[in-house]
């Protein structure tokens, strides 16, 4: 027997609140699979949505978005840039003046190095995040 049928009550995403709500079956595809429900809250009839599905899409856009701003590329930057570099970190001061690969210790962000240099200031790459700095103040 399915636990499922036409009468029950069942969690599916509404696409109207835009939540997962109790829902009840109007119909079922066959046995197994749900078919229509009508959302208890706006009153809506659509195709069931299983939440599940729902959340796991939402979750994965979110991640990938916070993917693109950081972590991930610059950690796959840092490794890259880290077997390019070479010579010996200088330890970073505002006074100081860097070229692009050089390698820096910087006393709050850790070891990194010189991307880019921009308008005067460093583009620097540290483990887990970009930094542009200001250099050669005088
Ligand atoms: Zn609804």
């Amino acid at each position: 027997m399915s636990k499922y049928s036409a009468g029950k009550e069942v969690l599916s995403y509404c696409g109207k609140c835009k939540l997962s709500l109790a829902h009840m079956i109007v119909s079922m595809k066959d046995e197994n699979t749900l078919g229509k429900v009508t959302c208890k809250t706006c009153n809506a009839t659509h195709m069931y949505k299983d939440p599940a599905t729902k959340t796991k899409k939402v979750r994965a856009k979110k991640a990938t978005g916070r993917t693109r701003a950081k972590s991930v590329p610059v950690n796959e930057l840092w490794t890259e840039a880290i077997g390019k570099a070479s010579g010996k970190a200088k330890d970073y001061s505002i006074r100081e003046i860097f070229e692009v690969n050089d390698m820096l210790d910087h006393k709050k962000f850790g070891p990194g190095i010189v991307q880019n240099i921009i308008d005067g200031k460093i583009e620097v790459l540290f483990q887990h995040e970009i930094k542009t700095l200001v250099h050669g103040v005088k």
